[in-house]
């Protein structure tokens, strides 16, 4: 047909499975397993329905307000978009104009080459070490645009700030990303290096310790200038893109920092539990400061305990690709989901139960 030559094709992200079933236990988007704040539910229940007629705050100011309170930076700093993967687009779109190959690693987050081929970026990726840690002299050559996720995804593998330092400082004709989608789980976020690098984008969600995932809220913190620019696209694109419910629940979930912490150190408690009882039925895996455990096994294929998980409702990430297709990711659940994972990964493996 001659009309489809005029198509813009693209190969879409596939997204983890949202499956429904009672008793299941879901540890395969990396979502929180506790709920949003208690502020939050709050701000729900007041929420006047009679306001839904009117559009909302397209700067979404009483959001990017106390973004800005908390993150101690200016307003005109903090871009917000639908989730994340809002803000990311909007940056790709923004940024990475140049013409030359932008640079991402191999594995990461799988969403970079999509974004790339919609908007038509060449790209170019660099292989992680052995150990899935980058190597940051592999990013000084010529480029368009660098981003990586920290802690990387799905390898859940964190890079310290002097690596983070040197890739920024080394490309300073280029806008660097860091999407720090997981770092509240241990890491030391980039922010205090926008005071040095004006270069740097920091991008953050609400999806993961935040418990979010639900309502879409993203949002990026550089120098006003990179913000201001990300917001004309914005605005050349869709005004109203963040609605008046999300605004105002996102405000109360950052106003409710004690909250916020206490749930942090629940999941990274669970975390090294679960670390611990990972190893001794035989998973090997890197340190991960994310919300999930991306892991190997000594004897058993990955897609095998998938599948046997799958079978008991118990459902983790597995990615059919070079290097990682016998890795499991598996997110952090409730401390009794991540003990029926072990329960049922001790029966699959038939190791005597060391659970109960
Ligand atoms: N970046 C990374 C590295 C992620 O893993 C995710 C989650 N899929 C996102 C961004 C997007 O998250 P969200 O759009 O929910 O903010």
């Amino acid at each position: 047909m001659k009309w489809e030559e005029n198509i813009r094709q693209v190969v879409p992200y596939v997204p983890g499975e949202q499956p429904d079933r009672p008793g299941m236990v879901k540890l395969n988007t990396n979502e929180c397993p506790y709920p949003p704040a208690p502020g939050v539910k709050k701000a729900l229940e007041e929420f006047d329905h009679t306001e839904l007629r009117l559009y909302p705050d397209p700067d979404a100011s009483i959001l990017t307000e106390a973004l800005a309170d908390y993150y101690k930076v200016k307003k005109e700093q903090v871009f917000v978009g639908v989730g994340s993967d809002d803000v990311l687009a909007i940056a790709f779109m923004t940024f990475f104009n140049g013409g030359r190959p932008i640079l991402f690693p191999d594995i990461t987050y799988s969403f970079y080459d999509v974004w790339a081929g919609l908007y038509r970026i060449p790209y170019k990726e660099i292989p992680l070490r052995e150990d899935f840690s980058i190597a940051p002299g592999d990013y000084h050559i010529e480029n368009g645009g660098i981003i990586f996720p920290n802690p990387n995804a799905p390898t859940g593998i964190l890079e310290n700030l002097e690596m983070i330092e040197d890739i920024v400082s080394a490309n300073p004709d280029v806008v660097v990303i860091v999407d720090e989608a997981y770092i509240d789980f241990g890491g030391e976020s980039a922010l205090p290096l926008l005071n040095k690098y004006d270069n740097l984008l920091v991008v953050q969600t609400f999806s993961k310790s935040r418990a979010m995932a639900g309502m879409r809220i993203g949002f990026a913190i550089g120098n006003k200038k990179l913000i201001s620019y990300m917001n004309d696209v914005k605005f050349s694109f869709n005004s109203y893109t963040m609605d008046r419910i999300t605004q105002r629940l996102g405000a109360a979930a950052v106003k409710d920092e004690v909250y916020f912490r206490e749930t942090l150190a629940k999941i990274i408690k669970t975390r090294e539990w679960a670390k611990e009882k990972l190893s001794e039925l035989g998973f090997v895996f890197g340190d991960s400061k994310s919300n999930f455990i991306f892991a190997s096994h000594k004897e058993k294929r990955a897609e095998e305990i998938f599948s046997y998980l799958r079978s008991k409702d118990i459902f983790v990430r597995y990615f059919k690709k070079p290097r990682i297709d016998n890795y499991l990711r598996i997110s952090i659940g409730t401390d009794e989901e991540m003990r029926t994972l072990v329960r049922e990964l001790t029966a699959f493996l038939g190791r005597r139960n060391e659970v109960e």
